[in-house]
């Protein structure tokens, strides 16, 4: 081919990119391009966090590009609409992309295709966001799992494809109107948060970390709130600064050089970016989980809707201090621990009994790796109506989480200056009924045990309502 078109989507890098490598090598020219969304201010799934980070990155892979050789394209508006123009316009034979995993992605593909078959340009989509697609780890039936220890052991078993090289060389034609690379201002926001640095470096710097010292330690540390047990990664994954094939591949290798006991912690590593593409899969499956809850059982639930309560627990305000450290870590940060995920999910809709859809949105909004399949996961699994979800009987205390996980407070006292002076011990155990464990700190908004008895029965008369029926 003379010219082809590469749209860049969730694939921010030049390191193993499955669809530009095969652009690259199949074109003499090639036109890297990403088009901008038209959202202005105000979107229920996005918000500053995620958009700068976005930004960021795409200003390091437009210099990436350049230095290879290329230039990185910017449009904006509809995709398929502005594609399709810059095919006609450049005269390029192709478009290449990688496969979105989430249902939005995949329509505006389906569009794509239908565009390029009426108007006479080759479409080529290609699998990388993940290690197996939807439809490569079925049961014995070639059904979809359900539930995610079967899945992962199939998945495990299966052939993973190796890296491809990165691109170093391409060459784009001269002349071809770009917008800007966009900054929070071309949707006229603003950040509140300090965000993780962006970029395929940064992301690089950090898969290189957690190969060389975070993954023979993480199974042990993963849960510990205090400690930088984790990889950070996931906004990487998210927005493919790192391919998942080559972060799987160097895992596997280290692995090979591990004892058993840090084997084994990194081990439960790997079974975190299963958990990954179990979710990716139940939401291509079963797209029906963006609007009601996974399990049939319990459709049609009567959550609560409460305002006030739900700003306070947003504020960081709940008067119980995890739940507040970790509300404001988000805040502050775009980030927030995956133990923390957990104990604040459940606070909402278990102490609260406010819509997991509430929770789930807000989420969307301020996190950095915000990605709609992990998410919604996370929040069906804390609220007791997900895939292989924590059963809805099982709920975690607060208080007794933060002194698991965070035995001396130091997630807490970092978060929640407030209670800084205060010893451990008092930060872990409810106070006496009605009073703040600190003046000028809110008291506890709620009483766990009772609340917790609310939604033992809002789940039994839910069900006895729907066995009934
Ligand atoms: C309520 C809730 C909401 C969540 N929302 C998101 C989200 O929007 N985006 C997101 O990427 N993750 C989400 N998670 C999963 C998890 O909390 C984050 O992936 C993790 O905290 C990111 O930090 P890390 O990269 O240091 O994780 P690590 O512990 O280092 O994990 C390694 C990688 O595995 C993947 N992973 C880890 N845990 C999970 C999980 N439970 N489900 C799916 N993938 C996982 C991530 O890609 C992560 O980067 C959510 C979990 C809950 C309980």
């Amino acid at each position: 081919m003379k010219r082809t078109l590469h749209w860049f989507r969730r694939d921010l890098r030049l390191h193993d990119n499955t669809a530009l490598r095969q652009a690259v090598d199949s074109a003499e020219e090639v036109i890297p391009v990403y088009v901008i969304s038209e959202w202005k201010g105000e979107h229920r799934w996005t918000g500053p966090n995620r958009q700068e980070f976005l930004c960021q990155s795409l200003a390091e892979l437009a210099e990436r590009i350049e230095q290879a050789g290329g230039r990185l394209i910017f449009r904006q508006g509809n995709a398929v609409r502005e594609l399709a123009l810059l095919v006609k316009e450049t005269k390029a034979e192709a478009v290449y992309f990688n496969r979105d995993p989430d249902p939005f992605g995949r329509e505006v593909e389906e569009e794509l295709v239908r565009v390029g078959a009426a108007q006479g340009f080759e479409v080529r989509a290609c699998k990388d966001a993940c290690l197996h697609e939807r439809d490569e780890v079925l049961t014995g039936s070639s059904e979809p799992y359900r539930v995610f220890t079967p899945y992962s052991r199939a998945w495990a078993k299966l052939p993973k494809d190796k890296p491809v090289a990165r691109v170093s060389k391409l060459r784009t034609p001269g002349g071809i109107r770009s917008e800007s690379v966009p900054t929070l201002e071309t949707w006229r926001i603003a950040l509140d948060a300090q965000v993780i640095a962006g970029g395929e470096d940064a992301a690089r710097k950090r898969m290189a970390a957690l190969v060389a010292s975070g993954l023979a330690s993480y199974g042990a540390v993963r849960d510990r709130l205090d400690l930088s047990g984790t990889s950070r990664l996931s906004q990487d994954l998210r927005y493919g600064l790192i391919s998942i094939r080559e972060l799987f591949g160097r895992c596997r290798e280290k692995m090979e050089t591990l004892p058993a006991t840090q084997r084994d912690n990194a081990a439960k590593y790997v079974g975190e970016l299963i958990w990954r593409e179990f979710y990716q899969q139940i939401l291509w499956h079963y797209p029906e989980v963006l609007e009601d809850s996974f399990n049939p059982k319990f459709r049609g639930m009567r959550w609560k809707s409460d305002p006030a309560a739900f700003d306070r627990w947003c504020a960081g305000e709940t008067g119980f201090p995890v739940v507040d450290a970790a509300m404001r870590q988000l805040a502050q940060t775009g980030f927030m621990h995956n133990r923390a995920r957990m104990i604040t999910a459940m606070f909402l809709t278990k102490d609260l009994h406010i819509d997991w859809r509430e929770g789930e949105a807000y989420f969307m909004r301020q996190l950095t790796d915000g990605e709609i399949a992990s998410n919604n996961g996370g929040w069906q699994w804390s609220a007791g109506t997900g895939a292989d979800a924590a059963p809805y009987f099982r709920i975690q205390n607060p208080w007794t989480q933060s002194a698991r996980f965070d035995p001396d407070a130091a997630y807490i006292k970092q978060w929640v200056p407030e209670l800084r002076d205060l010893p451990a011990e008092k930060l872990h155990v409810a106070p006496a009924s009605g009073l703040p464990i600190a003046l000028g700190y809110p008291a506890p908004m709620i009483d766990h045990a009772t609340e917790r008895e609310w939604t033992l029965q809002m789940f039994a008369k839910h069900q006895g309502a729907t066995a009934l029926r």
